[in-house]
């Protein structure tokens, strides 16, 4: 009876037998205190099996065709085109690889299977949201994933174990562990996902594991889930120049929360580093021992407690066993700057650790003492106080948590490095705190008519500042013309060496060139204009038929014109007023024989 419905009605009915919930299968909790150190309580769990898709089908192939089938929320997504044989083992395989190794999919509910007697064809799913809300969940999961990847993703001059260490800090500080709400039953399902920790910033493991693969992803960097079922938990193994590694940013991120603090120990560990840290079950392991390596098992950042701050590819951190603020590059350390300070805990005694934690302002490094926050400049190596929050609540209440997010300065302030959700939100203590960028100009001043100027937050484009810029005096010679509103000076002068040959100024207004690579000012070269010894605006110098910037037209930049003119290099926006000798959009044949004539009349 059964075999007949399944051919008659093919797979519709059996995926309601074959349903899974992850959520009840995936609840895992770290009651982890930081202050005590205590082995870690947690939940049952299973790991995935996917390895073996890797060898039925391209994987890359399959994982696009998921993430764009399921963003539309359909009833199905058929991937009959894979030909993936229909088995159990495929089966697990095929769930398994949309619940750990695509994050993108956080707003899947569950899944089932359907087959024909040969193949898996189609993977059946019901969502948390409709799919309109999903393209606006995936978008704010989006941003802020590009948020935390900033300066990290694309950058070759970071190895891979720098990228790996800054995501790793990075989310332990945006994520706050959702232990308060899975303590007493309201944790909503979406804290296991990505979603939780990029958005909601509240997750468990299983969520922590899937941000960190998908940032890791994007950053180019190869790692997949890895989960114990001893343990109730799951972390990831992530592989650094083919070499497998356990990371468990979880565990690395206290509870409660320090705003600031992030432990790593648990980072590029081996097998035998990851099981000293806890993960064992009275001697058991039942996770992947692929991670051999004992590279890192004691690593010099397992001295630091708070994040690692990534300022012009150099590495920042505090070595919290030195009482130091340190730079990395290269793997030569340089200490920038002692802490050596104490947190008291009651009259004649303190407590043995050191709590300063580090961030990033997007101009300076920050830091916090028992009393103060300090800016400390990464040029002068000078420091000082930006904030200095009410410690009267109690006797010797002192700075124990720091962060900067949102163009806020949090911290965390108590009589103790040990508090819990009440002591944490009653003494958290804020200050907003923009920085101001330099001048930035709106509209260039012109002869006759003033510009106008602003200076916004470089972190929230908030403006701070608004200024007009005087009209300045300046005017072209009689072999040049001025775009005053894009800011060009155009010129039939061939091989200027004086800038005042192609432009005069009066009163207070003054004109320079800081950068004359070449002997002749041609086409690039750019002039600042000044009034009053303050820098208003430029103008950038386009020399007719000087595509080369060498101060002359002649035949090489006929070659560079006809190029243009065929498409097959692509000019740039000067290139192109150059080749025209006039502001102008692009390069045609017309323009490459007009050029041609002018090189070979001169
Ligand atoms: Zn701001």
């Amino acid at each position: 009876m059964f075999s007949d419905l399944k051919k008659i009605l093919c797979v519709a009915l059996v995926l309601f037998i074959i349903f899974l919930s992850p959520i009840n299968v995936f609840a895992a909790v770290v009651t982890y205190r930081v202050s005590d150190f205590q082995a870690p309580t947690l939940y049952n769990s299973i790991g995935p099996n996917v390895d073996v898709l890797d060898d039925t089908v391209n994987i890359d192939a399959l994982r696009n065709h998921l993430i764009e089938g399921f963003a539309e929320c359909p009833e199905y997504v058929d991937i009959s085109s894979f030909k993936i044989p229909y088995n159990a083992t495929n089966q697990t395989a095929i769930t398994s690889y949309i619940w750990y190794e695509t994050p993108e999919l956080f707003h899947v509910d569950q899944l089932g299977i359907g087959y024909n007697s040969t193949y898996i064809t189609r993977v059946y799913a019901s969502y948390r949201c409709t799919a309109s809300e999903y393209e606006t969940m995936f978008s704010d999961f989006k941003k802020n994933a590009d948020k935390l990847l900033e300066g990290v993703k694309g950058n070759n001059y970071l190895s891979d174990v720098e990228k790996a260490l800054i995501l790793h800090d990075r989310i332990a500080i945006w994520c706050e562990y959702d232990y308060e709400r899975l303590e007493n039953g309201t944790m909503p399902d979406i804290s296991y996902s990505a979603y939780g920790v990029l958005v909601n910033q509240f997750a468990v493991c299983m969520g922590y594991a899937l941000a960190y693969d998908y940032l890791l992803l994007q950053a180019g960097i190869d790692s997949y889930y890895c989960s114990s079922r001893l343990l109730n938990h799951a972390w990831n193994v992530v592989y650094i120049n083919d070499t497998p590694y356990h990371v468990d940013v979880t565990w690395d991120d206290p509870v409660y929360d320090k705003n600031g603090q992030v432990y790593h120990t648990n980072f590029l560990r081996s097998t035998n580093g990851i099981s000293s840290t806890g993960h064992n079950s009275s001697g058991n392991i039942d996770y992947s021992t692929l991670p051999t390596d004992t590279t890192y098992d004691s690593y010099y950042w397992q001295a630091s407690d708070t994040a690692f701050q990534l300022v012009n590819n150099e590495l920042y951190y505090i070595d919290n066993d030195a009482k130091a603020l340190k730079k990395i590059n290269n793997g030569e350390t340089t200490v920038l700057k002692s802490l050596q300070y104490i947190w008291q805990a009651d009259v004649g005694s303190f407590w043995g650790g050191h709590y300063s934690r580090l961030a990033f302002d997007g101009k300076n490094l920050l830091y916090s003492t028992p009393g103060a926050v300090y800016s400390y400049n990464i040029q002068t190596g000078a420091s000082e106080i930006i904030f200095e929050p009410d410690l009267t609540a109690g006797s010797y209440y002192s700075i124990y948590g720091f962060k900067f997010e949102n163009c806020t300065l949090i911290c965390d302030v108590y009589n103790s490095p040990n508090y819990e959700l009440t002591t944490k939100v009653t003494n958290t203590k804020t200050l907003t705190h923009h920085v101001d960028s330099d001048w930035i100009i709106d509209n260039g001043p012109t002869t006759t008519q003033a510009g106008s100027k602003h200076k916004e937050c470089i972190n929230c484009g908030l403006v701070s500042q608004t200024g007009t810029i005087p009209a300045i005096s300046v005017t072209a010679k009689t072999n040049s013309t001025i775009n005053y509103e894009n800011c060009y000076v155009f010129t039939d002068l061939f091989l200027c060496s004086n800038i005042f040959d192609l432009i005069s100024v009066a009163g207070n207004t003054t004109a320079n060139v800081t950068e004359a690579n070449n002997v002749y000012f041609g086409t690039g070269t750019k002039i600042n204009i000044s009034n009053n010894g303050e820098e208003v605006s430029y103008l950038t110098v386009i020399v007719s038929g000087d595509i080369n910037g060498d101060g002359v037209c002649n035949v090489l930049d006929a070659n560079e014109a006809e190029r243009f003119s065929t498409g097959a290099k692509e000019p740039t926006e000067i290139e192109i007023h150059a080749a025209n000798g006039e502001y102008s959009t692009s390069v045609t044949p017309a323009t490459y024989q007009a050029l041609l004539n002018k090189a070979l009349s001169v």
